[in-house]
């Protein structure tokens, strides 16, 4: 959309949201109007169309989605002695989860392919200390969910979706936020669907689960008595103007994640041989969250970028088992290892046009045909 200038945001969130102007203006007089600014109606209609659309039985709002996934492994009593498998290559939300649910993150490779967790890797990490492994579906592909599954039943553990990056995204069929015990999402205004403001959800079929999240979430305040708290709880609630713009958003969700997929498929065509997209697993439907590609010239692919005045990233430049704050959780990770420092993030926001990708695939054949 800026081709008049010839650069190309990485993501321009005042873009994603112009067109919803006129109508976010009216949800929120109406909040103004009616006053229940936390936990109003507007709240438990985006839960019931959340729920819905993830084929799920139960939404439950929350304040963000490093929260949602605390919520789910306190109410499933995972907590102190507890170990539950990350995968290394993962924003480090998941692993602040698990740490301030009073758990220990043990981090496993990933796959070199699609550099989602390595089930076979998952399994080797398994010990009588494990209660849960969260799949993470990064850059908006769903994990192996088979795999995932039965490893999960074989040792009696919880299968716990991280969803915040593959909003409407499915794996044979099934949809992100269906598949595990829980699932995670977070609405952060840059996810495929955000707000305007930060905002979370836990979605789940196991109705007495998301009662529990409920109540952990709303001061351990029982369902029918404001006074009554019957679980040690916390703060972390969606609020009603939130809520009002995620109901006005999630209808353009599926129309937004397939125009990521065929900004993907015009990458795929036009992007020189040197810069490889991240494999996409025949059952998965991608929501291309990010657009990730592999390449040996990272350092003048990015400058190359940069002069042409196009937005990049690197998602994520140090794997979570490198970092200070989570040092000791995991060994030598070597697929996670290399992937960091070849991994390039490209524009894929549903805003951009086609002449956008020309545009980003010749900076690049700059650098490498
Ligand atoms: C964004 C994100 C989170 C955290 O969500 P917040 O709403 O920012 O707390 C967790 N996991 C992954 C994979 C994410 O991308």
């Amino acid at each position: 959309m800026n081709g008049n200038t010839g650069a190309v945001p990485f993501l321009d969130l005042v873009d994603i949201n112009a067109d919803l102007q006129t109508d976010l203006e009216v949800a929120w007089k109406a909040v103004l109007q009616h006053g229940r600014f936390v936990g109003g109606p507007e709240v438990e209609r985006f839960e019931t169309q959340f729920a819905a659309y993830c084929e799920s039985r139960s939404c439950v709002g929350v304040a963000n989605g490093t929260d949602a996934i605390e919520l789910i492994l306190t109410a499933l009593g995972i907590g102190g002695g507890d170990e539950v498998i990350v995968p290394a290559n993962t924003f480090v939300a998941t692993a602040e989860a698990v740490r301030a649910a009073g758990a220990r993150p043990v981090f496993v490779d990933v796959r070199p392919d699609t550099l989602l967790i390595d089930p076979a890797a998952a399994a080797a990490a398994v010990n009588r200390r494990t209660a849960a492994i969260i799949g993470v579906h990064l850059f908006g592909q769903m994990v192996a969910v088979p795999a995932l599954s039965s490893l999960a039943d074989r040792c009696g553990l919880a299968f716990i979706e991280d969803a915040a990056q593959a909003h409407g995204a499915r794996y044979s069929g099934h949809a992100a936020g269906s598949v595990g015990r829980a699932a995670a999402f977070s609405f952060y205004p840059g996810k495929n669907l955000g707000a305007l403001g930060d905002g979370g959800a836990v979605v789940t079929s196991d109705v007495e689960l998301a009662d529990r999240v409920r109540r952990l979430a709303n001061h351990g305040r029982a369902a029918h008595d404001r006074h009554r708290h019957e679980l040690p709880g916390r703060n972390s609630r969606l609020d009603s103007i939130q809520a009002a713009a995620l109901s006005l958003k999630l209808p353009r969700l599926d129309s937004d994640n397939a125009r990521r997929r065929e900004l993907m498929r015009r990458y795929r065509e036009s992007l020189p041989v040197s810069f490889e997209p991240v494999a996409v697993d025949p059952a998965a439907e991608h929501v291309h969250h990010l657009a990730v590609v592999r390449t040996l010239r990272r350092e003048q692919a990015g400058a190359a970028l940069s002069a042409a005045g196009v937005g990049w990233g690197v998602h994520y430049p140090v794997p979570c088992h490198l970092q200070p704050a989570f040092a000791g959780c995991g060994e030598r990770l070597p697929v996670a290892e290399e992937a960091a420092t070849q991994i390039l993030s490209l524009p894929i926001s549903p805003t951009l046009d086609d002449g956008d990708v020309v545009r980003v695939c010749d900076a690049l054949r700059g650098v490498w045909p």
